[in-house]
């Protein structure tokens, strides 16, 4: 197996991300676009796999070398018949039996699951979650996404839905979400929220960096909006404990990185709002695995498909 590799498409809102991985998912090489660099969806199929090829033909290796192909698709998925329902984020994409149209062009076998799942399965094998044994894991982005692992096993749910702690409503009426319900957990927490949230307490534009060094730095106005930020996420995950009795609830994804206050918040709010059984048990931890979970979650969506 040592000249055996495993390709996985990280496909997010604004960046592609392409990783070759040896057998043991040790990353090889990788690659970063920009997805908006694909203007729709012909061109956006044709651009990964122009990506897939270029990744073997780079690395000096043919398509033998190549167990197969994993992707991470930010939004509803089938993973079992390889379709994607629809893209929140990214235009143009709905009911696309994308395994198959990938695996004629390529010939090369091809499996896809949500990212959040792919996030989930690849904490559990290698991450913060890797000694629990019920889990729910969470990204935060442009979307808010998560994979839940229930008795050692990813909860997939009767249409492979499961897990969409994002789209959790937390009031009875608020902001219409991008699913088309209102109120969901993602129009208060999410990236656009953030920094709608950060321009009114600053009077002007800032990025998701400069917020969270702000915060770091102990700029009160700055940690107020993590705080607001924390305390929704708070109370949608004490939800999910007192529902699920979790051993840990696993945090990642880009706004992750505000760090220490933006837990803190959230940690105090479990714990007030969770049942006592429930609350005393979980713990909150950062993902262990950074941006680097959705490829590696991909890579293991393979092997466990062919059995390897
Ligand atoms: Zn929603």
């Amino acid at each position: 197996m040592n000249n055996k590799f495993i390709i996985a498409i990280d496909l997010g809102g604004t960046k592609i991300k392409a990783s070759l991985f040896n057998f043991r998912l040790q990353s090889k090489a990788e690659k970063i676009f920009t997805t908006n660099k694909f203007k729709d969806k012909r061109v956006l199929i044709q651009g990964i796999v122009d990506i897939i090829d270029g990744l073997i033909e780079e690395n000096g290796l043919s398509k033998k070398n190549i167990l197969g192909v994993g992707l991470g698709m930010p939004g509803p998925v089938d993973s079992e018949k390889g379709k994607v329902y629809f893209l929140p984020n990214i235009c143009g994409w709905k009911n696309v039996f994308l395994s198959r149209i990938l695996k004629n062009k390529l010939k090369l076998s091809v499996f896809l699951d949500n990212d959040a799942k792919l996030m989930a399965l690849a904490e559990y094998n290698f991450g913060s979650a890797k000694f629990s044994k019920n889990a729910l894991c969470i990204t935060l982005g442009t979307g808010v996404g998560g994979g839940l692992i229930l008795n050692g096993r990813l909860y997939r749910g009767q249409d492979n839905a499961a897990g969409e702690i994002g789209h959790l409503p937390i009031n009875l009426s608020g902001p219409i979400c991008a699913c088309g319900s209102k109120a969901c957990l993602e129009t208060y927490v999410g990236n656009k929220r953030i920094l709608a949230l950060a321009k009114t307490v600053f009077q002007r534009d800032i990025s998701l960096e400069e917020l969270s060094q702000k915060a770091r730095q102990g700029d009160h106005k700055a940690i107020s909006v993590w705080e607001k930020i924390g305390e929704c996420l708070g109370v949608a995950l004490s939800a999910a404990v007192n529902l699920l009795n979790l051993d840990c609830v696993v945090i990642g994804g880009g706004v992750a990185q505000a760090g220490v206050v933006l837990f803190k918040e959230i940690k105090k709010t479990v714990y007030a709002r969770s049942m006592l059984v429930q609350g005393k048990r979980v713990k909150i931890l950062k993902a262990g695995l950074g941006n680097r979970a959705g490829a590696i979650g991909a890579g293991i969506l393979v092997k466990e498909r062919l059995g390897i």
